[in-house]
């Protein structure tokens, strides 16, 4: 047991800082106003190597571990509370090493280099209309082989990166039906890109927070895909997606911790300022108090990420341990890192007074953003929940097959 960093990590962790807190956390406001991470950090994040920094070098990434990956999103986090350039960084991180893990060779060398160089974006599309949690009953977008290509039909929705897919090119993993067997053997990956595709047809959404990245959906009408934009095996994207929602939120519990980290200090600066019956609010136990617990929660939750990121990479590098150990870890970061950060920004706002609910100072816009991560991008609190209990209680207990 070793609660230290090795001196990669420490040297990893103040380069991102140093480029987060000079590059990204003056122009927050700017992002959150006009919609649009602005060009020239997407470039500055590529020259850094955050894109999609999990990929494996020959196609343009860093083939960084989790633990890194994790780092660079707590960085992102606390320099970016609306969470909008998180998201960016995150679902390439995550969803890029799915896609490079079980992507064609031929699609892999066209789409992961602009990925990582910032010029095209890649997302993932599993939910629908009819609802994100329940994939096996929700799913009914459809895809069928028709001579040497697939043709899909169907309708995807609540899905971050659509404005930036349409803008840069680049693909969304999405899942679809390809069998009706009941089970999870049912759906398969597709590469689907938005930009320019005969038979998309995209709509925006326009959000509560994380106002930097857009949220939308697409319905495809008898869009052709030819036979290499499959990523992995027929009939097991169920399984592919499950590894892929794991990274992503131990990636999303370290970006949340780094929120939470950025409203608590930017908090204890306040307190200690500001004065009310004579005395500076951090002279006063009422204040102290949450405080001193949720630190307390930070310091166990922030534990519990780099938990799962080292799950990870026990698994990925050294081939140890297993997904059930990935799933667990991850979904309880999932669970706890998002409400915790929430808890944090509204207890700040509580100490910053009428000047928490202004545009003035960020605290808002850190709550607004976090709140999406416990509603539901990469799953609902409720669904953390349900993996946890099936892991502690076994499958036979849950009420559907899994
Ligand atoms: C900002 C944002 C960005 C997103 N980006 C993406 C994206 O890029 N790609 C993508 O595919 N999706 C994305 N999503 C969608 C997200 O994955 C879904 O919101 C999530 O999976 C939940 O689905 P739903 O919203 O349809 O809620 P539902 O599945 O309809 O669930 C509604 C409520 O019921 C609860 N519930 C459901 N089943 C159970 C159960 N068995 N027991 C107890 N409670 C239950 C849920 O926890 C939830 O509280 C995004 C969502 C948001 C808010």
């Amino acid at each position: 047991m070793d609660f230290g960093w090795s001196s990669e990590q420490e040297m990893w962790r103040k380069a991102v800082r140093d480029f987060a807190q000079n590059e990204i956390a003056p122009r927050v406001r700017e992002f959150d106003t006009s919609g649009e991470i602005p060009r020239e950090i997407i470039r500055g994040m590529a020259q850094m190597g955050l894109l999609a920094l999990t990929v494996p070098e020959e196609y343009g990434g860093m083939g960084a571990d989790w633990t890194m990956a994790c780092i660079a999103a707590e960085e992102l986090g606390r320099a970016d509370i609306s969470l909008a350039l998180p998201v960016l960084y995150l679902v390439e991180a995550a969803w890029g090493f799915i896609f490079a893990q079980y992507g064609s060779e031929q699609l892999k060398r066209s789409v992961l280099p602009r990925v990582c160089s910032g010029e095209a974006f890649l997302g993932i599309a599993t939910t629908e209309p009819g609802g994100g949690s329940d994939i096996l009953g929700a799913t009914r977008s459809r895809a069928v082989v028709d001579g040497d290509e697939w043709v899909l039909n169907g309708e995807k929705m609540y899905i971050s990166g659509v404005r930036e897919s349409l803008k840069m090119g680049g693909i969304h993993l999405t899942l679809l039906r390809t069998a009706d067997t009941g089970d999870h053997r049912s759906f398969t990956f597709m590469a689907v890109p938005l930009k320019d595709t005969p038979g998309i047809m995209p709509t925006l959404i326009e959000d509560m927070g994380r106002m930097g990245i857009s949220t939308g959906g697409f319905a495809m009408e008898d869009v052709r895909l030819p036979a290499h934009y499959q990523v992995g095996e027929v009939n097991r994207g169920f399984y592919h997606a499950m590894e892929g929602f794991s990274a992503a939120r131990a990636l999303i519990g370290a970006t949340c911790i780094g929120a939470a980290e950025a409203g608590l200090e930017m908090g204890m600066a306040w307190i200690k300022e500001r004065q009310a019956f004579g005395r500076p609010l951090a002279s006063y136990e009422g204040i102290q108090f949450p405080l001193a617990d949720l630190w307390a929660e930070l310091e166990g939750v922030r534990w519990g990420v780099y938990r799962a990121a080292w799950e990870m990479d026990r698994f990925y590098q050294r081939k140890e341990g297993g997904h059930h150990d990935i799933a667990m870890a991850a979904a309880i970061v999932k669970l706890r890192a998002p409400l915790l950060a929430w808890n944090v920004l509204n207890e700040v706002a509580n100490w910053y007074g009428a000047a928490a609910y202004s545009k003035e100072y960020p605290i808002e816009m850190g709550i607004r953003g976090v709140r999406s991560y416990s509603i539901g991008a990469e799953g609902t609190v409720n669904i953390q929940r349900l993996i946890i209990a099936r892991e502690l209680l076994g499958s036979e207990y849950m009420p559907y097959r899994n």
